[in-house]
């Protein structure tokens, strides 16, 4: 779908509205978990009182991450134009709910969505599962077709191409992930200027 076109959009939230600063090898590091394991996965095949504690260091670490988080380059104004151009949106975060909240309330943009439209990982199953996304076209009344997803990791782009939304990657330097890409612009900042173009509503 054409972004000009597009009135649904679900964002990413670390590395994508905000500044990448997750560093998943030291934490993989630090809960002694193997480097090629995803986190999440791996917390939730473990025994629940190992998960549990491994869960809670998540969560300070994290915590502390989102007092500090700073907006990705272009985020605000681009979160900001689609708002003002009354666009639904929503974030899809492998990220806990409450902390979704602090975090963007960090960087000021806690106004722009329905608390019901930020999904963490308590929520819906974790990306690259598209649950959270066929989650909000339920909710919005639309065809998951109709939105676009808008991330920095594959997870992302895997979890829109399997609810048959529009992927669009943002800041990295190159798109390592083509056949999953639908748009690749530099940065929100980039991709704020195309929806400039937007005719009015
Ligand atoms: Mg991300």
């Amino acid at each position: 779908m054409s972004l000009k076109a597009a009135r649904h959009w679900v964002f990413d939230m670390d590395g994508t509205l905000t500044l990448a600063v997750h560093d998943f090898e030291a934490i993989k590091r630090a809960l002694d978990i193997p480097l090629t394991a995803d986190i999440l996965h791996h917390l939730a095949a473990l025994p629940a009182d190992e998960a549990a504690l491994k869960h809670a260091w998540l969560m300070e670490h994290e915590r502390e991450l989102a007092l500090a988080a700073r907006p990705a380059p272009g985020a605000i104004e681009l979160v900001r134009t689609l708002r003002e151009r009354g666009c639904r949106l929503g974030v899809l975060t492998r990220n806990a709910h409450c902390l979704a909240l602090l975090t963007l309330q960090a960087i000021g943009l806690d106004d722009c969505f329905a608390v019901d439209d930020i999904l963490g990982r308590d929520e819906v199953p974790p990306k690259p599962d598209p649950a959270g996304l066929l989650h909000l076209a339920a909710r919005w009344q639309v065809a998951p077709e109709a939105l676009v997803m808008v991330g920095d990791y594959r997870y992302d782009l895997e979890c829109a191409r399997a609810a048959g939304a529009t992927s669009v990657l943002v800041n990295v330097p190159e798109n390592p992930w083509p056949e999953l890409t639908d748009h690749f612009v530099p940065d929100c900042h980039a991709l704020q200027q195309a929806v400039h173009e937007l005719a009015p509503a």
